[in-house]
């Protein structure tokens, strides 16, 4: 095997350089030899040839989820038991909405909570999008039968309506012809009296797409076509102003589904609905790079810059693309904390002022971050760069792997950042929110982003144990580690045809010492001078057998809350630590079906309760030792007040049914009495 290596990321901007000089060549040839008619003639071929910017085309893929199988580990578990979460649900249950709505006989009552209160039917889209990258993940036999009869069921309520509509909203055909007349009273939670219609019905469009684009069903996909001749039919009529009434109410990225629909039949009436659904309040504003969100409802605009994010690919909208990329740099960098989650009481806070984060209960929900993720990979696709999976890694470790309760599997809503508090857990038979909707989807599609790849080049952006097959290439490729245990992750080539290829190894941000960073190939260790942040190409003719091992060093940090004020957090490299606080009135920590049963409502701890870590960040995050080899476990050794010793901190995702402390309130010496200017009841 042959072997070079270096650690950068840009060769595709060269590339392009160099493409640029090929045709000026080319052009000065022309314009020298030939008269004008063969310049134009030049000129057209190239605009045919290379009709996208570089800023949106496409330049790396995600493997299709039944490429790649997950390894022992944290995230397999995840999603085995998600796996028996989403098999206790009863199809028959969940179709009952769709049924009811199309004038047939349901054969099962419909399940209670948000299913029967309003938002009926929208966990079913979910459902089938979680069966249909359940089965594509792991191949589960049964996940694919309950998928197949759902459809059928669904395309039995599509043949009886006869419009090719679907969905589950009380007093659905009535509502739709209203909409149709321009008889539109749209708020941000209803739409002529109903509950968010709109999103409901995106729940089901994104089920089909995913049911085509994971399992290939035909059936589904032509459901999906005629389910979007529809909306174009009963929008036929509005003006572009009715639309943008209509938009008010919250939608989900209707808009993206639209834009999908394009890209599955070609016809660019998709595509102009797909803009016509996109809401031009936000995207105005995002296009201008101004950030005005404080005071939104958080997801709901996140799925709206999703699709203004695929109409750009799709048209190569630099301004859409613009867009997209200024939301996810504000979201990221200013308004999110350190799980990567964002939102109090579901909307954005003033990112200067993160008081309420700390004081309510009402913390990052989970949907957000189901979607920041999406359009980070989205945006990944187009700008395959490590800051990029930085986030994605942070996020998906310390908030999605951690809504989703171990043993009994239920799913969190909810975050409280609010120290000393706890999550509430959702329960099949009670519990039907969105983040239980998005939560069935979260941790089957764990092997979506952990490796990506280009024409000749093999991305390895996330260390989960895995196992992937490049069909084309005829290459498996295998990955094995106990991170974030430790820092060391082996690569193994299962079979590969010694072709030159370009293994791509993410070096993430968080490594502080890059020195100290080690690869070894097939045991001999490459000397290189290691840079954080980037990629790092390994280049070669890989045989069956070839081993990679790639050793990351691995050391606690402190991050402060986003508007620098005293609350602050530990992290081992990305892996946030908590530490528990008791099991004191956890009240409602199993979800109950009544409308709130989501938020964790026991009592607060007072924060004048809460222990304030003594000293300056530097000495406080020196204070906290390593206990364990095999595990993370962590002691704090430094002062706090009121004092308390040897508290012990572990990985946020691995600390469930209890109340925890994630940010902690800091004063130096001097202000030792500082938690006690908090009133007793804060
Ligand atoms: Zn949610």
């Amino acid at each position: 095997m042959i072997l070079t290596y270096r650690n950068e990321i840009h060769e595709s901007a060269y590339s392009f350089s160099f493409l640029f000089v090929c045709l000026f060549i080319v052009y000065s040839i022309f314009v020298r030899f030939f008269n004008m008619k063969y310049i134009m003639l030049f000129v057209g071929i190239v605009l045919c040839v290379f009709p996208t910017t570089a800023q949106t085309k496409h330049r790396v893929d995600l493997f299709p989820l039944d490429h790649v199988r997950l390894l022992e580990g944290p995230f397999l578990s995840s999603q085995q038991t998600d796996l028996r979460y989403l098999l206790a649900l009863e199809p028959d249950r969940l179709l009952s909405p769709f049924l009811r709505e199309a004038g047939l006989q349901p054969k099962a009552p419909s399940y209670p909570n948000w299913e029967n209160m309003g938002l009926d039917g929208h966990i079913g889209g979910h459902y089938m999008s979680a069966l249909s990258m359940m089965y594509a993940a792991t191949g589960n036999a049964e996940a694919k039968q309950r998928l197949d009869y759902f459809l059928d069921e669904l395309k039995r309520c599509q043949d009886h309506v006869g419009t090719g509509f679907i969905g589950g909203t009380p007093g659905s055909l009535a509502l739709w012809e209203e909409i149709k007349r321009g008889d539109i009273r749209a708020g941000s939670f209803d739409l002529n009296g109903k509950w968010v219609p709109l999103y409901n019905i995106h729940k089901t469009y994104n089920g089909l797409l995913d049911a085509w684009k994971h399992t290939g069903s035909v059936q589904a996909r032509d459901m999906l076509v005629k389910y979007t001749d529809w909306m174009m039919d009963i929008t036929s009529g509005l003006s572009d102003e009715q639309m943008q009434e209509m938009l008010k109410s919250e939608h989900g990225g209707l808009n993206e589904v639209f834009a999908a629909v394009y890209e599955i039949t070609g016809e660019k009436k998709y595509l102009q609905l797909a803009r016509r659904f996109s809401h031009l309040e936000i995207l105005r504003p995002l296009m201008q790079e101004k950030d005005s969100l404080t005071g939104m409802h958080a997801n709901t605009q996140i799925p709206k810059v999703i699709g203004f994010k695929r109409i750009a690919d799709n048209e190569n909208d630099a301004d859409w693309d613009r867009a997209a990329r200024f939301f996810w740099k504000t979201v990221t960098e200013n308004r999110s904390v350190c799980i990567g989650g964002n939102s109090v009481r579901e909307h954005f806070n003033p990112p200067d002022d993160f008081g309420a984060m700390i004081e309510e209960v009402e913390g990052p929900e989970t949907c957000n971050t189901y979607n920041m993720l999406r359009l980070t990979g989205m945006l990944y696709a187009s700008s395959p760069e490590v800051y990029l999976m930085d986030y994605y890694e942070k996020a998906l470790f310390n908030h999605i792997l951690s809504s989703e309760e171990p043993e009994r599997g239920g799913f969190v809503y909810f975050t409280p950042m609010r120290p000393g508090h706890y999550r509430v857990y959702s329960q099949p038979e009670t519990s039907f929110w969105c983040c239980v909707g998005t939560g069935l989807e979260n941790h089957a599609k764990y092997g979506e982003s952990i490796y990506a790849h280009d024409k000749n080049a093999l991305y390895v952006n996330l260390f989960i144990p895995s196992r992937v097959t490049w069909e084309e290439k005829g290459i498996v490729f295998s990955q094995h580690t106990r991170f974030p245990n430790d820092g060391a992750v082996d690569f193994v080539f299962d079979d590969a045809e010694n072709k030159k290829l370009a293994l791509k190894l993410r070096i993430p941000s968080w490594v502080v010492e890059p020195e100290k960073i080690k690869v070894f190939v097939n045991d001999e260790l490459l000397q290189f001078g290691a840079v954080t942040g980037e990629y790092l190409t390994l280049e070669g003719k890989w045989e069956k057998g070839d081993r990679v091992s790639l050793h990351l060093p691995m050391q606690v940090n402190l991050v402060q809350m986003p508007d620098k004020s005293p609350f602050y957090a530990f992290q081992y490299g990305p892996i946030v630590l908590a530490a528990s606080m008791g099991t004191e009135d956890l009240k409602g920590l199993y979800a109950d079906d009544s409308r709130g049963g989501h938020i964790p409502q026991g009592r607060r701890i007072p924060l004048s309760e809460i222990p304030t870590f003594i000293g300056t960040p530097a000495e406080i995050e020196s204070s906290l030792h390593k206990t364990a080899d095999e595990e993370l476990r962590f002691v704090y050794v430094g002062e706090t007040f009121p004092e308390r010793e040897d508290m012990e901190f572990v990985p946020f995702y691995g600390l469930h049914n209890r109340r925890y402390l994630i940010y902690f309130p800091q004063a130096d010496r001097e202000q030792e009495q500082f938690n006690k200017d908090y009133p007793a009841d804060y």
